[in-house]
């Protein structure tokens, strides 16, 4: 078997674990993430958070907000592993960027405090793990605060998350008591070397106390794996003491099939309990070999089929997901998990999103403090690449001869949009440059400028959205330009059917231009797109006069009539063409046709669509009647609502025009136990 250490040959693939963590902020996440990159001895110097220098929140805002913002990845080893561990946002409005991250992750450890416990954004979060499928561990950190309660936060995880927890660690004592941690899969007793930061702690058997403590729980751990394994329920029932191995093996299989949330009890910040974490990341975290094959569309007319999915197969073409692309040192990064394949150091590859070839030059692994060059890499793993010089966050990377894609980014349209000013023109300068960056890291951030105005016009996911953007001009390049008033970005449709002509008649330097069309407008069904077709014998007319008619269409359907915003969801029939001999000519017709489209819409009954967000609310019930209240009053409509645990779940569209600081209304609406999810469902009216 090849060493997991050894980094120029394919890992094993059952040793890899590709692992985010996840958490409402302020759990510990960055303390945690410290510690373990400290005992996996990537780094040399823990970083307190409070001193704002931990090495995975590298940006200076989250420095300072201390949110997690961006996601980083880093790679360390424990116990014959190699973990990559994703740095997931914890914020609502970045939801996407918290997809995108679950998308490449196999595995997830949810941080709770243990004084807050089961928080209304984690669990968002771990809703939107378990909607795609991924297995997840606990970790109960901040055990030595005031008002610490392991068994408070197991009992919500179970009530709120639905999910079956299990202690795999317990707390010896809480609150300033909380001394060391009871390991019930071992029947021993960790003690953690404060002098060394941790590093370094100690097993030994459970005295009797210690014993008679973990006792009930031992018994749910061996039921819980009695429940996987039949053979083992059987020795269970007979009063037989299973292998550790068999039994490792029961509860990994319960893990792997979110039948089990293991329960690990710790204080990052005092040092304690993260080695058993890791232990249990090593145990019972799925590798690539366990993660479902990732789902995958083929290109139109690829030269090799293509199945709908791809196991974490190293011999297979490539195929990879750029998740992230940032700058270091005026170098473009791309971050790639890789399906399918290997990627080598000079090697060739198509980027399907762009449609553009590539050469990948370098491959990195990142850790904390270094980049470590590497000759090759493989199906499931997640390494840097240098040389993708198209490459932009959610790209589809693959063998040029099996073009595959994994994500459809289009679906992310941009749906606010803010005006930002320049004092003068260096400053101009300087803001296209960090725009032109941030738009690079973050396919969902767009920015214009607007020639008459000198405006630079940014438009984005959200309020929160552009807030950090603007955070991050002022901080990483002191940029502090005057910011308009923020613009909801709409659509517009129409309503019936209707029917127009027009007619261009003019005489431009002095040659004479002339063109007439009919044509049709009608309604389509919602997210159908736009279709425009030829209805008469256009085949008996001059190609370059039907197809100046057809681009004066398409040209019409960027900016509707009632306030610009793109059309959506129409067809366009052009029925007739009239010709004039001698002054007929395709900018004519051009012009006649998108005068007669111009004519056409209005005459269809136009409407605004506006962007429609969902809403997902999970509530205690004794706030039921005040977060409906709310959705109601904001024009919001309960599509769905149900049981979840001790909470009520509702789903709700609303437009995103009444949701400005909706998070906050609910918040105190509620007493702050809500939680909150929003993202972009469509654009549509309420009916
Ligand atoms: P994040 O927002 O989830 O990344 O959380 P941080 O790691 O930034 O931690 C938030 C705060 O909680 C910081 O002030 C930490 O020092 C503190 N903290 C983290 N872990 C512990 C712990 O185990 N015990 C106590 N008492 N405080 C902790
Ligand atoms: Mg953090």
């Amino acid at each position: 078997m090849t060493s997991v250490l050894d980094r120029n040959a394919p890992p094993s693939l059952a040793s890899l674990r590709n692992i985010g963590i996840i958490a409402h902020i302020d759990a510990g996440k960055t303390t945690l993430t410290e510690r373990i990159l400290y005992y996996t001895s990537r780094i040399h110097r823990m970083g307190e958070v409070h001193e704002g220098a931990a090495a995975m929140d590298f940006l200076p805002e989250e420095q300072q907000r201390g949110i997690t913002i961006a996601s980083a990845c880093c790679t360390c080893s424990w116990s014959g592993c190699s973990i990559n561990i994703i740095d997931t946002p914890g914020h609502v409005d970045f939801s996407i960027e918290v997809e995108r991250c679950l998308r490449v992750l196999d595995g997830a450890v949810g941080v709770f405090c243990a004084v807050g416990g089961v928080e209304p954004q984690s669990e968002a979060v771990w809703r939107q793990a378990e909607h795609f499928a991924v297995p997840k561990i606990a970790f109960i950190n901040k055990m030595d605060r005031p008002g610490a309660s392991f068994q408070r936060v197991a009992h919500e995880i179970r009530e709120r998350l639905g999910a079956r927890p299990v202690p795999f660690t317990l707390p010896l004592g809480e609150e300033e008591g909380f001394e060391a941690v009871l390991d019930v899969l071992s029947m021993e007793r960790l003690d953690f070397d404060s002098a060394g930061q941790g590093r370094t702690y100690t097993r030994r058997p459970l005295n009797l106390e210690e014993s008679a403590l973990v006792a009930p729980w031992r018994e749910k751990l061996l039921e819980a794996a009695a429940d996987e394994d039949d053979i083992l329920l059987e020795e269970y029932l007979a009063g037989s003491i299973p292998s550790p191995h068999r039994l490792k093996a029961a509860l990994r299989r319960g893990v792997l099939g979110r039948r089990i949330v293991p329960l690990y009890a710790g204080a990052a910040l005092r040092n304690m309990g993260v080695q058993p974490l890791l232990d249990g990341v090593a145990d019972f975290m799925p590798s690539p070999l366990d993660a479902p094959p990732a789902r995958v569309e083929a290109v139109p007319n690829a030269p090799l089929p293509v199945a709908d999915a791809l196991s974490a197969d190293a011999s297979a073409p490539l195929a990879a997901l750029v998740f992230k692309v940032f700058l270091e040192g005026g170098r473009k990064l791309a971050l790639l998990r890789l399906y399918a394949g290997s990627i080598s150091p000079g090697m060739n590859c198509l980027n399907v999103t762009r449609g553009e070839t590539e050469r990948i030059s370098r491959i990195f692994r990142l850790e904390a403090e270094a980049r470590e060059p590497l000759d090759a890499a493989w199906a499931g793993d997640i390494v840097a690449v240098q040389g993708l010089r198209s490459a932009v966050t959610g790209d589809s990377i693959s063998a040029p001869e099996r073009p595959v894609l994994l994500e459809n980014i289009s679906s992310y349209p941009a749906v606010i949009s803010l005006a930002l000013e320049p004092a003068n023109s260096p400053e101009g300068c300087k803001l296209d440059e960090a725009l032109a960056r941030y738009t690079l890291e973050d396919p969902t951030l767009k920015a214009e400028l607007d020639d008459d105005t000198g405006q630079r016009l940014i438009s984005g996911m959200g309020e929160l959205h552009l807030e950090v953007l603007c955070d991050r001009l002022r901080r990483e390049y002191g940029l502090n330009p005057r910011r308009g008033n923020q613009r909801v970005l709409c659509r517009e449709s129409v309503i019936k059917s209707a029917e127009a002509e027009g007619v261009f008649e003019r005489e431009l330097g002095g040659v004479p231009h002339y063109g007439w069309a009919r044509l049709r407008v009608s309604p389509r069904a919602r997210g159908q797109g736009n279709e425009t077709r030829v209805l008469f014998a256009g085949e008996n007319w001059p190609a370059p006069w039907l197809d100046a008619a057809l681009q004066g269409m398409e040209d019409g359907l960027h900016a509707g009539v009632l306030r610009g915003f793109p059309v959506q969801d129409v067809l366009v029939e052009l029925l007739a063409l009239q010709k004039r001999d001698g002054a007929s000519s395709p900018a004519g017709y051009n012009m006649a046709a998108s005068a007669a489209l111009k004519q056409a819409l209005e005459s269809a009954g136009p409407l605004l669509l506006e962007p429609l967000m969902l809403l997902e609310i999970a509530v205690p019930s004794a706030f039921l009647g005040a977060a409906l209240n709310l959705v109601q009053t904001q024009g919001g409509k309960i599509e769905n609502m149900r049981e979840k645990g001790e909470r009520k779940l509702i789903q709700a569209l609303a437009p995103l025009r009444e949701l400005f600081g909706f998070s906050t209304r609910l918040r105190s609406a509620t007493q702050g136990r809500a939680g909150l999810l929003m993202r972009f469902e469509r654009f549509d009216y309420i009916q």
